[in-house]
């Protein structure tokens, strides 16, 4: 069974096929600069040469062509005929209060994706376009939609209701939802197989730290907390979001600066974060190197970044009373050993013991904390692909 899993931005387009078999993946690639002069697909077949094409995509319909074009030619391609795709599994940021669980696409999902725009405005409609994309490139196949808030919609009312008017909240759905619904569901599944623990009653925290960066906590792989809000904004320290803030800072900006509140969370979403705090990168390597040569506040925004995680750690160990297993993943979790030693150098008192040895381990599963240390430590890759095309194929086999 093959599955193409979707992942569709406003001008981009990534796309893996997946043999269910063995999991295996048998060709990636991405459309970017759709809608924009210089569209372009690169395709990566497993065990080929890599293929580029610069053609016009004037939209996402004209992109997935390109790739089903790419995945069944005779040099480059993976398939011979479109009939060996299954299904298509599609990641959808937002379902709002209707959708958590995954589900098969139809009118009224459709209409749901929709509804959510005001919620997703730069992921929804874009997600809403590959599906009709996929619909009309491969005619009778099922989509399915897998949610980035579907992980989150599991938190009681007392951690997703924000301590504002109710109203707000029934009239328009202002609520927590929380984003990489994807990522935290798989490793905190992965921390329960690798990590030998109870599926029913495991505490789990997963910080999954990359550009974007948000902490979950869950018990037996149902989430009891997680960092990000009504948008992604809420929470950690980012690459470029600020994460938690007083928000009559924006007020604050807002009348200093003659602007209005676009901008300032323009400014929050793009400009703040260790980008904004330390005036060098957004990227987490940039900023490790000019801490090394000294520079002072690229220290700092590396310090308050690890100081962000680890209260958040505190709080949602608060939260169920107890931790089991901190996991780490995406891209600072899976390859920065000194990041992940300076979060835990903070949980002594949890009885937190890094290995090390252990510790120095990249981007695959592995267990790092100390045989004595009372919560297991682990490194545990993130796959939101496999974890979509896994509940494409629960639903659709
Ligand atoms: P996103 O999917 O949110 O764009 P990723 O999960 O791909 O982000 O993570 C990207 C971040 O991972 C970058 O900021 C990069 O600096 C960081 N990163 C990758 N490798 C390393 C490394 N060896 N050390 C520190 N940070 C790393």
């Amino acid at each position: 069974m093959k599955i193409l899993v979707v992942n569709c931005g406003s001008s981009s387009l990534k796309y893996q096929l997946i043999d269910m078999d063995n999991e295996s993946v048998i060709a990636k690639g991405l459309c970017e600069r759709i809608g924009i002069e210089g569209s372009k697909l690169t395709h990566q077949p497993a065990g080929k040469d890599k293929y580029e094409l610069e053609s016009p995509m004037p939209d996402h319909k004209v992109a997935i062509q390109l790739v089903m074009d790419a995945l069944q030619d005779k040099d480059h391609g993976v398939i011979s005929s479109v009939d060996e795709i299954s299904a298509i599994g599609h990641r959808v940021l937002h379902g709002g209060t209707t959708y958590s669980e995954s589900i098969v696409v139809d009118e009224d999902v459709k209409r749901v994706i929709r509804e959510c725009f005001d919620l997703g405005p730069l992921h929804n409609p874009a997600n809403l376009m590959g599906i009709e994309a996929c619909e009309a490139a491969m005619p009778g196949k099922a989509n399915v939609a897998v949610w980035d808030t579907g992980f989150g919609m599991a938190m009681p009312e007392k951690a997703y209701l924000y301590a504002i008017p109710h109203e707000y909240y029934e009239k328009y759905g202002v609520r927590r939802y929380g984003f990489h619904g994807t990522s935290h569901m798989f490793v905190s599944g992965e921390a329960i197989k690798f990590g030998g623990l109870d599926p029913e009653n495991a505490k789990v925290i997963v910080c999954h730290l990359g550009n974007g960066a948000s902490i979950s906590a869950s018990i037996g792989g149902k989430c009891v907390d997680t960092s990000m809000g009504l948008t992604p904004l809420e929470g950690l320290i980012m690459g470029t979001r600020s994460g938690d803030l007083d928000p009559a800072v924006v007020q604050y900006i807002c009348n200093k600066e003659n602007r209005d509140v676009n901008d300032v969370l323009n400014i929050l979403n793009k400009k703040s974060g260790v980008l904004g705090m330390s005036g060098v990168s957004s990227d987490f390597r940039d900023i490790a190197a000019a801490k090394a040569e000294g520079n002072h506040l690229a220290e700092v925004a590396l310090d308050a970044f690890i100081y962000r995680v680890a209260k958040y750690i505190g709080a949602y160990t608060a939260a169920m009373n107890g931790v089991d297993a901190i996991a780490f993943t995406a891209g600072v979790g899976e390859n920065d050993k000194a990041t992940r030693k300076a979060i835990c150098s903070y949980l002594g008192y949890l009885g937190v013991k890094i290995d090390d040895a252990a510790n120095d381990v990249r981007g695959k599963n592995a267990v790092i904390s100390a045989a004595d240390s009372k919560v297991k430590v682990m490194l545990l890759p993130t796959n939101e692909e496999l974890a979509i095309a896994r509940e494409t194929k629960r639903l659709t086999q």
